[in-house]
């Protein structure tokens, strides 16, 4: 429903901030455009709500793919101006924002301080994926500080909420978290099926971002899972996304880990390059990355039997690393932890250094045990988030299948009208041709007798409705059965319709050439007294006496016709005694010698 002034209530601006909104995760670089405009609109109208909001969506995409201090900007300029307006879910999310530049810095505790107090007012006032997003913020600090158990629960409390709008692409970076948690508590293959489905899903999208981070965390469970090899294909499509406008951000994670992957499958020169642009797009602020890299460069000596530059590679993480918990580097994960350990544990055995091998296994060994006591805590709800997405997915495929079919019925619908409309057309078609053949003749195309009788008195009434004459001719072609005892019944036949073509080429669009039967014509001339109609069909027959046939090499002419004319002011009362007295007037022209034109009421034309 309208209601008046509603769409004048919602600034242009606001609408494109919205928009863009929306197409956060859909299209991330329209996403940002429109925000862009909608920040020039809402400016140059002073209008503090697109502003606002524009800036919200704008600093949601530099989070992704700018730099987190670049993305506070925005959003702690949107947050100052929601709060003016006292609008509480713009605030929320503007928080949520400012959260998560902090999870971006690697301050994972810092995070969680900021965004968990914004959880309850958060859900009673956002909704959909707003929730979405919130929840999510906070799944995402609890995984970072390795509590996989309250990281599953949000994600799936994210799930239920934000609903089955999956069509904005909310879903394909659940389906990404979820992979990375489950890879958290190493169920590699579970997480293997959702990177699957999510990088599947992003086909469908425009954010490469949101693909290339899928890719990276398949790469890892491929090679996670000694299947490094196959994780090279995903490398190679890593490095040939596009790096975005700005050059920088899309892509900058991750190389460490496509650097490890490249080495385990064996291409030395691959991990090396992969190794050089790790080093370069570093932040020394994330310490998986850290710890990667220098798992990376241990590798790299490593397979070139340099064992002690490995084993040094890897002593300068230790103190990242930590030999207990207590000590790991806050936001360490697991995973990163046991790679690290097991990698160590070898070096050692490469070194012959037996029992530093042995210890160092056995760390292993510890976070393996403290690993499988997190999955064995998280399970029960990953799997009630595995059932809930299992859920969604399905409805999504049927609401796809719905749509399907819909699209299939109306195409049917459609190629049922057309071929409907078409045999309308053809019917018609049909019926017109019927028509014209009904009131035609076969053999000259000129009107029939039966459409004479129907438009005679019509044209009759109409001439003196008008006070004007109506004149008609009636034409018959002399001795025209010797013509056929001569030449034959074709002939006659052939020249019939030529004396037709000859009638149909002289008359006016208003006048109407009969054949009236056989060798008889009948020519009604509306506007044209009898003088007039005589002067006419005097000319015709001067025509029809001039044309040659050539039949059978001999040549024909001198063809005559006779004819008689009366019209409507000298023989009023009907059409009837209108053709009786044209019909008088062709017997006296047949009488006096034929080949002449007699009219009612005039003298004969000369010939
Ligand atoms: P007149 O000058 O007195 O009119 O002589 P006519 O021979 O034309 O007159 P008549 O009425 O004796 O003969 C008409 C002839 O027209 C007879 C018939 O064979 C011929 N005729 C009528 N209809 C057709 C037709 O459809 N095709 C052909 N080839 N001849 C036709
Ligand atoms: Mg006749
Ligand atoms: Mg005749």
């Amino acid at each position: 429903m309208s209601r008046p002034g509603a769409a004048s209530a919602t600034s242009k601006g606001l609408r494109l901030a919205r928009k863009a909104w929306q197409l956060l995760h859909q299209d991330s670089a329209r996403s940002v455009d429109l925000a862009r405009q909608a920040l020039q609109e809402a400016l140059s109208h002073d209008d503090a709500q697109g502003q606002a909001w524009a800036r919200l969506a704008i600093g949601y995409h530099l989070l992704y793919f700018g730099t987190p201090a670049e993305a506070r900007v925005e959003l702690s300029a949107a947050q100052s101006q929601f709060e003016r307006l006292d609008e509480q879910p713009g605030f929320i999310l503007a928080g949520t924002g400012l959260a998560r530049c902090l999870w971006r810095e690697g301050r994972f505790a810092a995070s969680l301080e900021l965004v968990l107090p914004l959880r309850e007012p958060g859900l009673q006032v956002l909704q959909h994926e707003q929730r979405g997003v919130l929840l999510n913020t906070i799944a995402g600090c609890y995984s970072a500080q390795g509590r996989s158990e309250q990281a599953f629960a949000y994600m799936y409390q994210a799930l239920r909420d934000s609903g089955p709008t999956h069509g904005r692409g909310f879903d394909a970076v659940l389906y990404c978290n979820l992979a990375h948690e489950l890879q958290q508590i190493g169920d590699y293959h579970e997480a293997l099926r959702y990177l699957d489905q999510g990088i599947s899903r992003c086909h469908e999208l425009s954010n490469p971002r949101l693909l290339s981070v899928l890719l990276v965390n398949r790469i890892i469970c491929l090679t996670e899972l000694d299947r490094a090899q196959e994780a090279m294909l995903d490398v190679l499509q890593v490095r040939s996304l596009p790096t975005g406008p700005s050059g920088r951000g899309t892509m900058a994670t991750g190389f460490e880990t496509l650097a490890i992957a490249a080495l385990r499958a064996g291409e030395l020169q691959a991990g090396r390059e992969l190794l050089e642009l790790a080093q370069a797009a570093l932040r020394a602020d994330i310490p998986d990355e850290q710890v990667e890299l220098a798992i990376a460069s241990a590798l790299l000596e490593g397979q070139q039997g340099r064992w002690a530059q490995a084993l040094q590679a890897l002593d300068h993480v230790l103190p990242l690393v930590g030999a207990d918990d207590a000590d790991a580097a806050e936001g360490l994960s697991l995973r990163v932890r046991c790679m690290y350990f097991l990698l160590r544990s070898e070096i050692h055995e490469q070194l012959g250094d037996a029992a530093q091998a042995l210890v160092h296994m056995r760390i292993w060994q510890q976070l393996h045990v403290a690993r499988a006591h997190l999955a064995s805590r998280a399970r029960y709800q990953a799997a009630a988030l595995q059932t809930e997405l299992m859920r969604l997915q399905h409805k999504l495929d049927e609401q796809a299948s719905q749509r399907r079919r819909s699209e299939r019925a109306k195409a049917e619908l459609e190629a049922a009208n057309a071929q409907l409309s078409n045999k309308i057309v053809e019917v018609q078609t049909l019926q017109s041709a019927l028509k014209e053949q009904a009131v035609r003749d076969a053999l000259t195309g000129l009107f029939n007798r039966r459409y004479l009788d129907e438009a005679l008195p019509a044209a009759l009434a109409l001439a003196q409705r008008e006070h004007q004459a109506l004149a008609v001719a009636i034409i018959d072609l002399d001795h025209f059965k010797a013509v056929n005892d001569r030449y034959g019944h074709g002939t006659g036949d052939t020249l019939l319709a030529a004396f037709g073509r000859l009638l149909a080429s002289h008359c006016r669009k208003s006048d109407i050439a009969c054949r009236y039967g056989g060798e008889e014509f009948c020519l009604l001339l509306p506007r044209t007294d009898a003088a007039t109609a005589q002067r006419k069909v005097s000319h015709l027959l001067a025509l029809w006496r001039q044309q040659r046939f050539e039949i059978d090499g001999d040549a024909l002419r001198g063809l005559s016709f006779s004819a008689g004319i009366s019209d409507s002011i000298r023989a009023p009362l009907s059409a009837q005694m209108l053709l009786q007295a044209a019909d008088r007037q062709l017997l006296a022209a047949k009488q006096r010698g034929r080949s002449r034109v007699l009219a009612l009421g005039t003298e004969e034309a000369p010939h």
